[in-house]
């Protein structure tokens, strides 16, 4: 397997917390990957160690055979791993077109991945590919504040896509979805984030989107990875039941 993301003896302490406990893992090009965990259990601490926003304590991150522990977000997001939060990262009184040519102005003034300078009727028909691609094109002209949840965490993934990134991470992709719309929004997502070869890491707490969409988990518990393993096979893990299932 060629690993486009590998971490290996990573740790992370607060004072006397261990938030990361010798991590180790290599994630393949194109796996779909669920991080989950109770509260505290050091999800957020992981894929801050990988985005950039924290340096581990000891260990290593590598992404595309590269040494990255510890450069800075923007350089991260620059060689092409992009995040996107739980809650909805939008600018609320913008269009979603506007959303969209504003992420695409920021990628483009920072240079991010592999864009390259765009004139503004490129940026305008990409704009519209990517709301295409996502779904919400018929609510290109709608202000962002007056959207339904489901399509504001679709505009706001798509913004996160437009730098074209390797690698995603979303953390809670369908946190504050309601129950009906969860597996449209997922489907919607996974087949847009499929074509575009993105691999993909999120934290979930709804263990039906994790046994759905993820080819891989990963179960923290304590900072450290208690098991990795297929959806079929962790989800019955009795570790992860006691600590990470039964904790929910
Ligand atoms: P949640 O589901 O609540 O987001 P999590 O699995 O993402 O939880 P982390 O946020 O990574 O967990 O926290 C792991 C541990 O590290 C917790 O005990 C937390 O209190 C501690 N921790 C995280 N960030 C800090 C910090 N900046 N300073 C001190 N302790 C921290």
């Amino acid at each position: 397997m060629t690993a486009i993301l590998e971490a290996s003896g990573l740790n992370k302490t607060f004072g006397a917390v261990t938030a990361a406990k010798d991590i180790n893992i290599a994630v393949a090009r194109d796996e779909i990957v669920g991080i989950i965990g109770a509260n505290g259990a050091g999800k957020t601490t992981f894929v801050n160690m990988v985005t950039g926003w924290l340096t581990p304590t000891s260990g290593a991150i590598r992404f595309d055979g590269r040494d990255i522990t510890g450069l800075a977000p923007r350089r991260i997001t620059r060689l092409g791993i992009c995040r996107s939060f739980q809650v909805a990262q939008v600018f609320m009184t913008a269009t979603v077109f506007d959303n969209l040519m504003i992420a695409l102005g920021i990628a483009d003034s920072h240079g991010l991945a592999v864009l390259k300078p765009l004139r503004l009727a490129e940026r305008e028909a990409r704009a519209d590919a990517i709301l295409r691609r996502y779904r919400i094109h018929e609510y290109r002209d709608q202000v962002a504040s007056t959207l339904p949840q489901g399509i504001r965490k679709l505009l706001d993934i798509a913004m996160a896509m437009v730098a074209e990134p390797k690698i995603l991470l979303l953390d809670e992709p369908t946190s504050g979805i309601s129950v009906e719309e969860k597996f449209g929004l997922m489907d919607i997502v996974m087949s847009a984030l499929k074509e575009d070869g993105v691999t993909v890491l999120f934290v979930e707490h709804d263990m039906e989107i994790v046994e759905r969409y993820v080819g891989r988990v990963l179960a923290f518990y304590q900072g450290e990875i208690i098991c990795d393993a297929p959806p079929a096979q962790a989800l019955i893990d009795p570790k992860v039941i006691e600590f990470v299932i039964g904790d929910e």
